[in-house]
């Protein structure tokens, strides 16, 4: 594409403007200057949209299993083959590095389509017999349109985690990418042309959320919503789904712990935590902004963990060896700030970053950049440890034992996910046991198994998602009872 170039929907197999004519621009985050425009979308887009899934839905839920795994098998292959056209679209769209998304979204997309595109061919079928009486059996049908929602810190990846397993199972889809990185959403509609998806099996409508998402969560013939996004609007979309009583599936915010005890390997423990901490500028929803260290451990792990974060590259986000990019968008970098200087009137100090660097280069004067920022000394149960920053953020508090740790942990509204590092076994599942999150990573961070349930506790969400929980989400359970 060239500069200022319009993205398109895709609808009923076409790229189409939108019908009101109007754009948003889109924001290179490194650059803070618009590189292309997005289309401003409206109800007669997400109109025409379900009328698209609504005439393809009866031949695509009776295509045989094995030709829509076919179907996402390429598509798979084809995201593969453009994998670099595909990572520099997210990296310009995000901000983030070009090498993480050249190894770990772009990537993961692929892993998605090509995980349901095979799970669907290993699917058992239940079968309950009464004694003499009658025989039962489940059929799990597809459940027509469905409106799939998510947001802009890993836009590919997310998307496609919830187009795979929806249109594996015979559904057709609506689904809106974040209007802040639109382009590889754009790109997949390419690709799913090309790879012979059937017209009006996926449909994307780009476009803000007050006037694209909310009218596919009050459609009234969609009936399925999975949304991925903060748990305020989560909230509304819960509102705009219970009239209509929608199957809805949530993945909403984190303020994920991440629990150091004093004899775990701290070399593995300091290496993952600055993982978890800064990975995608700290706009991962299961980073861990909130670590928590035994009080034995507490200044070594201070120490050694702000030196080997004063060392990650902060730059451009197109260049190689650069390991912090953009924050998404001046909004969010307005927001990290204001919890930055919160945490300094809620007495916290700054052990490293707090404020904007010098840019990187002439080509990213005006983007959006805050560097990784560790702060100690703060109360547990400040607003800054209890609200979601979203950011390169981390906050690095004491403890004594183990009781008081996880009263930590679970002290927030949220429940996504949790790191605890430790080399005592017991002590693991112990405190695995009792924290209150979607997902306890031991000893690991961010290693993802697709067969897994993946989703959150709390106000973190509603539902799983990932493997077979996908599958029965995108799916309805019929009981069909026959009599001996
Ligand atoms: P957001 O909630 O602002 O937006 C998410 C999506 O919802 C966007 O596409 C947006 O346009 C749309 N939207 C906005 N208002 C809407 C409405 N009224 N009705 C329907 N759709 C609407 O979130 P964001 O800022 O894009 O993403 C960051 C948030 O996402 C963070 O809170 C993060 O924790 C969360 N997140 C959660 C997970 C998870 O798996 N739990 C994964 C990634 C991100």
């Amino acid at each position: 594409m060239t500069q200022l170039d319009q993205i398109q929907n895709f609808i009923d197999g076409q790229f189409v403007p939108p019908i009101g004519g109007k754009y948003l621009d889109n924001i290179e985050p490194a650059t803070g200057k618009p590189y292309s425009l997005v289309p401003d979308s409206d109800s007669r887009d997400v109109e025409a949209a379900v009328a698209a899934a609504e005439k393809a839905f009866p031949a695509w839920s009776r295509t045989p299993a094995a030709e829509r795994s076919r179907i996402l098998l390429r598509i798979a292959e084809l995201i593969d083959r453009d994998l670099e056209k595909f990572a520099r679209a997210e990296s310009v769209d995000t901000g983030k590095p070009l090498s993480l998304a050249r190894s770990l979204d772009i990537p993961r997309a692929s892993s998605n389509f090509r995980f349901f595109a095979t799970a669907i061919l290993h699917t058992e079928n239940e079968a309950h017999m009464m004694d003499g009486v009658a025989f039962n059996y489940t059929l799990r049908q597809p459940r027509g349109v469905v409106g799939l929602i998510s947001p802009w810190n890993l836009p590919l990846y997310l998307l496609s985690w919830k187009i795979a397993p929806a249109i594996a199972v015979g559904n057709t889809a609506v689904a809106k990418p974040s209007e802040l990185t639109p382009m590889t959403a754009f790109l997949l509609g390419e690709v799913c042309r090309e790879a012979g998806l059937p017209n009006g099996v996926l449909n994307i409508v780009q476009g803000t959320g007050p006037n694209v998402g909310s009218v596919i969560t009050a459609h009234p013939k969609i009936g399925t919503i999975s949304f991925t996004g903060g748990t305020v609007t989560g909230r509304k979309v819960a509102q705009a789904g219970a009239p209509l009583f929608k199957k809805v599936s949530l993945e909403l915010g984190g303020k994920n712990p991440n629990i150091i005890f004093a004899d775990a390997d701290l070399d593995a423990a300091i290496a993952g935590s600055v993982r978890s901490s800064f990975a995608n500028q700290g706009q991962v929803c299961l980073c861990g902004s909130r670590v928590f260290v035994e009080r034995p451990a507490y200044d070594e792990f201070v120490r050694r963990f702000t030196e080997k974060v004063s060392q990650l590259k902060q730059g451009d986000p197109l260049e190689e060896k650069t390991d912090q990019g953009a924050i998404v968008s001046k909004m969010q970098l307005e927001k990290v700030t204001f919890y930055v200087d919160l945490a300094k009137q809620e007495g916290g100090r700054i052990a490293l970053g707090g404020a904007a660097p010098p840019p990187p280069n002439e080509r990213c004067r005006d983007g959006y950049f805050f560097p990784p920022t560790v702060i100690t000394g703060l109360p547990v149960g400040c607003r800054v440890n209890r609200e979601e920053i979203f950011g390169p953020v981390v906050t690095i508090t004491p403890f004594d034992n183990e009781d008081e740790v996880i009263g930590y942990a679970n002290d927030t509204d949220y429940g996504l996910a949790s790191s605890v590092w430790t080399q005592n076994l017991s002590r693991a599942h112990r405190v695995a046991e009792q924290i209150h999150t979607g997902t306890v990573w031991v000893n690991c961070w961010l290693v993802r198994d697709l067969r897994v349930p993946f989703g959150g506790m709390k106000q973190s969400g509603v539902g799983r998602e990932g493997g077979e929980e996908a599958l029965r989400f995108f799916t309805e359970p019929k009981n069909v009872c026959i009599a001996k």
